[in-house]
C-alpha cells in the first residue's frame, strides 16, 4: 500500500508549517505553534512502522555543519519510510527495530543539527529509503480529528483533512467531488484554509451567502458547492427561518446532479 491509499497522520498535533516542499527543500518544516508553549512538542509515528534508524546525542550545529541532527526514521512498508530531523537531545521514545502505530510517540521537537530554532524537518519517501525519493507530505498524509492546523501555515491549501464516517444521527454532507476550497470565512472573499477532501464531513452551521450554501465542517472551515457545478437557488418561502434539513437534503440533490451530468 503506497503513501496515497495509507491516509496517515500528521506527525505533531499543532501543525504549523514554516517552510514548504520545494525543489531546493523536499520536505516541510514544522515549526512550534505561536503562543501554545509546544516549542517541544511530541513527533508521532504518521503510519504503523518499524524504527529503521535513530540518531541521538547531536547538539545544535548552525551554520557550520549541516547535518539533519538528532533523527528517527520510520520503515512503513511497501518502501515508503519517514525521517523526523532536529530532534530534541534524549527525546527519542523509540529505539531502533521497535514496531509502533501510527500515532505513537517517536520523539520530542528539537533544536539539534543544522537547525535555526525549535522544529521538525519532515520527509516522507516512496519506492525506497533514499532523498532523491521525497514526496511533498501535505499531498499524502492527513489532519486527524484530534489535530489542528495553524491557519498561518504555509501552504495551507494542500493540507488534506481526514473525513470523518457516515452517522445517521448527525447532520452531515457528502462531498463527492475534489476541488473544493475550505474558507475562513462563509464568503467568496473568505480566506482559503485548505482544500476539502472528498468524504463525510459533520454539519455545524449552515449560511446561504453569496449565492450559494455554506456548510461549517470546523471552528473557521466553511465551504460552497464548487461554482458551475452546485448552485443554491431555494424560493424563500420555503425556508423562511433557517432550514437545515431542506438545506441538507437539496445539497444532496444537487451533488447527486453534478453526478449525472
Ligand atoms: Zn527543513
Amino acid at each position: 500500500m503506497a503513501w496515497k491509499d495509507k491516509k496517515g497522520q500528521y506527525p505533531v498535533n499543532d501543525v504549523t508549517v514554516t517552510v514548504g516542499y520545494s525543489a531546493e527543500h523536499p520536505a516541510i518544516d514544522m515549526g512550534s505553534t505561536a503562543g501554545t508553549g509546544n516549542g517541544n512538542q511530541i513527533l508521532y509515528a504518521v503510519y504503523d512502522g518499524t524504527v529503521n534508524y535513530i540518531e541521538d546525542g547531536w547538539g545544535n550545529t548552525y551554520p557550520s555543519n549541516k547535518v539533519y541532527g538528532n533523527q528517527v526514521i520510520l520503515d512503513c512498508g511497501d518502501g515508503d519510510f519517514a525521517r523526523y530531523a532536529h530532534n530534541l537531545t534524549g527525546s527519542l521514545f523509540v529505539k531502533q527495530g521497535d514496531k509502533v502505530k501510527m500515532g505513537a510517540a517517536l520523539a520530542r521537537m528539537g533544536n539539534s543539527g543544522y537547525s535555526q530554532g525549535n522544529h521538525v524537518h519532515f520527509e516522507l519517501m516512496e519506492q525506497g529509503l533514499s532523498r532523491s525519493n521525497r514526496i511533498d507530505p501535505r499531498d499524502y498524509l492527513y489532519a486527524k480529528e484530534h489535530q489542528t492546523v495553524n491557519l498561518k501555515s504555509t501552504g495551507l491549501s494542500r493540507i488534506r483533512y481526514q473525513a470523518k464516517e457516515r452517522d445517521p444521527e448527525k447532520h452531515q454532507v457528502e462531498v463527492i467531488v475534489t476541488g473544493i476550497r475550505l474558507r475562513a470565512a462563509p464568503s467568496l472573499d473568505g480566506v482559503i484554509v485548505g482544500g476539502v477532501v472528498p468524504g463525510i464531513y459533520d454539519i455545524f452551521d449552515i449560511r446561504d451567502v453569496d449565492g450559494y450554501i455554506w456548510v461549517k465542517v470546523r471552528q473557521d472551515e466553511w465551504f460552497a458547492t464548487r461554482e458551475g457545478e452546485w448552485t443554491h437557488d431555494l424560493p424563500p418561502e420555503r425556508h423562511p427561518e433557517p432550514d437545515y434539513k431542506a438545506a441538507l437534503e437539496q445539497i444532496f440533490e444537487i451533488a447527486k446532479t453534478a453526478l449525472k451530468t
